[in-house]
């Protein structure tokens, strides 16, 4: 089944069940001051949650635009080594507010799966919360025997409060959740180790799909006990050991937990790895999500994706890096365009300055594996637009744009890529404890445009580390240096609407050799 047909039966079926289907929020958030992305489809339904607003329809289904990239959600450094983890990718989901709870969230996904998209009974494997006593947390007892009529018990794994209960802040709603997992394995090794024991052990065939969360719970404060001010204090001054799990010990002692009145569902569903499991592919980017990215990239670069011939020659090189380095750039052009499309600008501050990062990164992956030394990302946009034009129209509507400021992204970052990866050669050979100082990487993040994890990035694979508190110093310092003009930063947020394109207007010549792509605001 194609992806386009898969997003489509998924938003069918759930309107046949009487949801609203909604589009996409952007994939930036700006008046949010706890997010820099939206990083999962409950996002922009926060405020039903929170109770500040009542939804129109208490059942929706969309999917939404998702990028992993900073805070709680991290995944970039899994991204092209694993087969998995994107920094974007759509979730799709479904939400009760309100409305129907566990019965109808348990038998809607097992019905999707199995009937709809006919994935194999045998390969999939579900979790419900097994309790946590430490949190006074019981044992979600209604989701087990409600999967048990569609399940045998011995597919049936009780997760812990990490992986199956779900809570969006100290306070709030809060509850339980289930998630499927499809096992991808060969026969063979399916019979030789049972799949229950490799769900959420990082097996990079047994893969979690989809996650119900089912809101039951307020955490509130225990009017008896210290309340917010214990835990600030904490906070501040906590230097003990595992500060996670201390902190955690203390907000249960602190808290307790009332059913909500309004019971709501959250699912969350991967849209690419149930491209995956649907044809039953050993690789997200086997499925026609990534192909014809990879396709184009691999004839670009005239150098073949998962070459096997160096298996019959010993001489020839793994193909190991050039094919990280497709599924990298395939990856990190979906979010760098999406992010642009949404009316961020790659910048040196904030959200922009992590697309700006994406970017670069992408760039040096191109640029050292692939041999591109020209700029190539921005050729990528007509494929990537063209398969999604009649999902996310804003990518097709401003496709010369996105791609013209790509363009001039990556063509800013070649003039000084070059002339820093020689850099860290030279240093390599004087390192001392095989480690890159502070100031040695801010040298090359100042003169060179080198992000300290791409500096990190490339330290790993040439096997050594850098000093990267040293470097936050380094930057500290250059902050003070320049608190004046940092006083006149303007934001990196700009609106593009139609006619309210910036306007690329030049390269900005530091005193140093970065090259710092400039635009208008209109
Ligand atoms: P994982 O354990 O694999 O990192 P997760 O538990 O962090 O996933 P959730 O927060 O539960 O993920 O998100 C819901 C669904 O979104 C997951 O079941 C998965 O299918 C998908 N998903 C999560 N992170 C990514 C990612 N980085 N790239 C692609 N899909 C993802
Ligand atoms: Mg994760
Ligand atoms: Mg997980
Ligand atoms: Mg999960």
């Amino acid at each position: 089944m194609d992806s386009g047909s898969i997003r489509r039966k998924f938003l069918d079926f759930f309107a046949s069940k009487g949801h609203t289907i909604v589009p996409s929020a952007p994939l930036v958030l700006k008046n949010d001051p706890t997010l820099l992305f939206t990083n999962s489809g409950m996002v922009q339904f926060k405020d039903f949650f929170l109770g500040n607003a009542i939804s129109k329809s208490p059942r929706i289904a969309d999917t939404q635009k998702c990028l992993r990239v900073s805070g709680k959600h991290n995944d970039l450094e899994e991204v092209g080594i694993d087969t998995y983890h994107h920094t974007m990718f759509e979730m799709l989901g479904n939400w009760s507010f309100g409305d129907y709870f566990k019965k109808e969230a348990i038998e809607w996904a097992w019905e999707l799966l199995t009937v709809e998209y006919k994935l194999p009974k045998d390969r999939l494997y579900v979790s419900v919360f097994g309790g946590d006593k430490d949190d006074n947390l019981a044992f979600d007892q209604e989701a087990f025997d409600l999967w048990k009529s569609f399940v045998s018990e011995d597919r049936i794994i009780q997760g812990s409060k990490k992986d199956n209960f779900w809570e969006m802040a100290d306070l709030g709603p809060c509850g339980p959740c289930s998630e499927i997992h499809v096992d991808l394995r060969s026969d063979a090794e399916r019979k030789a180790v049972p799949g229950r024991e490799l769900v959420n052990n990082d097996h990079p065939q047994v893969i979690e799909i989809w996650n119900l969360v089912f809101m039951e719970f307020e955490r509130y404060w225990n009017p008896q006990k210290g309340g917010s001010g214990e835990m600030l204090k904490f906070d501040l001054e906590y230097k003990g050991a595992d500060k996670k799990a201390a902190r955690e010990k203390l907000r249960s002692n602190l808290t307790l937990l009332k059913p909500l009145p309004n019971k709501n569902v959250d699912t969350g569903m991967g849209f690419e790895r149930l491209c995956r499991a649907i044809n039953l592919v050993s690789s997200n980017y086997d499925t026609d999500v990534f192909t014809p990215l990879i396709r184009f990239i691999s004839e670009q670069s005239n150098i073949a994706y998962q070459d096997t011939t160096y298996l019959t020659n010993p001489r020839l090189r793994s193909s190991e890096k050039t094919d990280i380095a497709m599924r990298v750039i395939a990856d990190h052009i979906r979010a760098v365009s999406f992010a642009i499309a949404d009316g961020q600008l790659p910048s040196n501050t904030g959200a922009g300055y992590v697309i700006r990062r994406i970017l670069r990164r992408a760039v040096r992956y191109g640029y050292s594996f692939l041999n591109f030394k020209e700029p190539f990302l921005y050729s990528l946009l007509p494929v990537l637009s063209n398969q999604l034009k009649d999902v996310f129209t804003e990518l097709e509507a401003q496709r010369d744009y996105v791609s013209k400021v790509i363009f001039e992204e990556e063509n800013a970052f070649l003039r000084t890529l070059d002339k820093g990866l020689k850099r860290i050669e030279s240093l390599e050979g004087e390192l001392a404890n095989k480690t890159l100082t502070g100031e040695q990487a801010f040298e090359l993040y100042d003169t060179f445009g080198f992000p300290l994890d791409l500096t990190s990035l490339i330290a790993r694979e040439r096997g050594f580390s850098v000093d990267e508190d040293g470097f936050k110093v380094e930057m500290a310092k250059q902050k003070n240096r320049s608190k004046a003009d940092a006083a006149k930063e303007t934001g990196d947020w700009v609106l593009v609407g139609d006619d309210q394109k910036p306007e690329f207007i030049g390269y900005d010549h530091l005193e140093s050799e970065v090259t710092v792509v400039k635009y208008r605001k209109m």
